[in-house]
């Protein structure tokens, strides 16, 4: 702690009363008894300049950013790393002597879920990600930062994976149309749901697994419901299975570090808290 000094962090949204970060924080700040506070600021996209620009005046270590400022922030940040220029999107702003520092912690979230719930190594092969979103692209950053040779992104879109491609780097990866889906299954390691389909309001994703090896881990960043259909239809057929809660856990780690000084747990009770 800085002198007795109160830390404030938060998250600007538009809506952001959707969020889990704060709750999320807020169950890390009590437990590792911390003086700080994690705050929901509502902030239109037409103020986000000067809600940005505000924070280093009003004492605020940084910020998380949601829909729909992930992509607006980079402009207004007076540095941002590699990860978050190839993935073109900033999640994390943290404020360090007055200078805005903007990177992306979506790609490690999204690694560190899968090394912590699943025996998954890129060597183990091909990885079949569907969706080329603003998920997609973090977790194709990562997937390629850790060394898989074979992605495969499936996605109803063309233009948006080649798109994708380009502006992360990606030398490994290739584009399988929609239509495609359940045979690019064929001999894959991992499977990825990065598409909005089975979300809670979304139509359902229709995948048929029948390609699929028993061995592959099947990860869907669908959080909402945790056990989505593909999730069910997996684990139904003997996959290892990873849900999406654990992503966004993960992500809000190196944030909480960065403005609070102190490297917080992923727990069971964490999740329990988050869900409730
Ligand atoms: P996004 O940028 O809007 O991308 C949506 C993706 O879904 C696109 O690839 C889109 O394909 C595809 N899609 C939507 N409707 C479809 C349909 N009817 N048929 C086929 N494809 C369809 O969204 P996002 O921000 O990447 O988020 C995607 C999902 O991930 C959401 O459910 C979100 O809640 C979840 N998420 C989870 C975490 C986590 O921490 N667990 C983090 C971020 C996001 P087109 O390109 O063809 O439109």
């Amino acid at each position: 702690m800085d002198g007795g000094q109160t830390r404030f962090a938060g998250v600007m949204g538009w809506p952001v009363e959707h969020s889990k970060s704060p709750r999320l924080h807020r169950f890390w700040l009590e437990q590792l008894k911390v003086d700080g506070a994690y705050i929901p600021l509502p902030v239109s996209p037409g103020r986000l300049p000067e809600a940005i620009a505000g924070l280093p005046l009003l004492g605020f270590r940084g910020v998380n950013l949601t829909i729909p400022h992930k992509e607006l922030v980079i402009q207004l940040c007076d540095k941002i790393d590699e990860t978050a220029r190839r993935i073109g999107a900033v999640n994390t702003v943290v404020v360090e002597d007055g200078v805005l520092h903007g990177t992306n912690t979506d790609a490690f979230g999204f690694i560190e879920n899968l090394r912590q719930n699943s025996s998954w190594t890129a060597p183990a092969g091909a990885v079949v990600l569907l969706g080329a979103g603003g998920a997609a692209r973090a977790i194709a950053v990562a997937l390629s930062d850790n060394g898989v040779q074979d992605l495969r992104i499936v996605n109803r879109t063309r233009e948006r994976v080649q798109s994708l491609i380009q502006s992360t780097g990606l030398k490994n990866a290739s584009f399988v149309p929609w239509n495609e889906r359940d045979q690019a299954l064929d001999g894959a390691a991992l499977v990825v749901n990065a598409t909005s389909l089975g979300m809670q309001g979304s139509p359902n994703l229709d995948l048929n697994l029948a390609a699929l090896p028993k061995t592959a881990v099947v990860n869907d960043i669908v959080y909402a419901p945790l056990l989505t259909p593909l999730l069910a239809d997996a684990a139904a057929r003997g996959n290892p299975v990873v849900d999406g809660l654990g992503m966004l856990l993960y992500q809000a780690v190196p944030g909480f570090k960065a403005w609070f000084g102190i490297s917080p747990d992923v727990t069971e009770e964490l999740r329990e808290f988050v869900l409730a």
